[in-house]
């Protein structure tokens, strides 16, 4: 059974990627099941998608614990630890990163037991709208590493999967899978199918087995104030919006309004001031500003020094 898994953020694809490869799979005639992972509102925050195929009955079910190939779609997951990424990974597991970076960095950087390929192109797109084809590239890539997909099936996938979305949408998604699947042609069938678990190799995951307790205790009455605070949601950003307060007029209502998290206060000066241990990166404020007053730019530049939106 081929096992894999799509990384991802909230908004970047994984959950459609991985419906069209697995309309690919069955497209070649094998049994599939394909699924998203996530909470509500995941806009920026890390996701994964899975995909099983088999030629015979898939009775496996739940996440998949031990990949054969695993696609990120964003390169900055690989760090964190909550985004999973280098869950169950083994020497048979092939990596698959979009990135600049080139695929001994990452081989060196993770350690990672298997081989390591990437996907510049992807990486490379010029325009920040290209991005949003990510998914596409890693369908199409991915479709090509388990090479037992023709491009045929592939793009008949896409079509169908796609339709809803016009032609327009569809062109460009096929554009860029079969850019990818003819990108990976070198590698074709390096991914292969793992073997099934020997039922005693069972793995309990870990959680936590809480004994029943009274009714007054296990319904309790909450008087602490709201937690959310302490969740670090700017985590999940992808673009830092940065101001620029030789523009900012001071209106201060629209920006500071307009954000869906309450992120931006304003200073003694009047002047708006980003939160970003919990900017989203939803870049509404930047949308809104009358003054075009704020900008975007990818969180890897700011990590590597540029800052912004802070006015002592
Ligand atoms: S909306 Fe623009 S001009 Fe108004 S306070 Fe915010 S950054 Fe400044
Ligand atoms: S990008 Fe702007 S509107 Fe969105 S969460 Fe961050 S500060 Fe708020």
């Amino acid at each position: 059974m081929y096992r894999i898994r799509f990384h991802g953020r909230g908004g970047q694809g994984m959950k459609t990627a991985s419906r069209i490869l697995g309309t690919a799979f069955f497209r070649e005639g094998f049994e599939v099941q394909d699924a998203p992972r996530y909470g509500a509102e995941r806009r920026g925050a890390p996701i994964f998608a899975y995909v099983r195929a088999s030629k015979s009955v898939i009775n496996e079910r739940g996440i998949i614990r031990r990949p054969d190939l695993v696609m990120v779609a964003d390169d900055t997951l690989v760090t964190i630890a909550a985004a999973g990424v280098m869950s169950g990974v083994t020497a048979h597991t092939v990596l698959l990163i979009s990135s600049a970076a080139k695929p001994e960095v990452w081989q060196e950087r993770l350690k990672f037991p298997g081989p390591v390929l990437t996907l510049p192109a992807a990486a490379e797109v010029a325009g920040l709208l290209e991005r949003r084809f990510i998914g596409a590239a890693c369908t199409g890539a991915g479709a090509r590493l388990v090479g037992v997909i023709s491009r045929d099936a592939l793009a008949r996938a896409i079509r169908e999967e796609l339709a809803p979305l016009g032609e327009a949408i569809v062109a460009k998604d096929l554009q860029v899978a079969l850019e990818a699947y003819d990108l990976m042609a070198e590698h074709a069938g390096c991914v292969t199918e793992g073997q099934d678990p020997p039922a005693d190799a069972y793995e309990k995951p870990a959680w936590i087995d809480l004994p029943f307790e009274d009714a007054n205790i296990s319904a309790p009455i909450i008087h602490a104030p709201a937690t959310s605070e302490l969740v670090p949601t700017g985590l999940w950003r992808t673009m830092r919006p940065i101001i620029d307060y030789d523009h900012c007029k001071r209106c201060a209502w629209i920006c500071s309004t307009l954000c869906p998290d309450g992120t931006i206060s304003i200073n003694a000066e009047g002047y708006p001031v980003i939160d970003y241990q919990h900017c989203k990166g939803c870049l509404i404020c930047m949308t809104s500003c009358p003054s075009h007053a704020i900008r975007a730019i990818p969180e890897q530049e700011a990590a590597a020094g540029m800052t912004g939106g802070v006015r002592s």
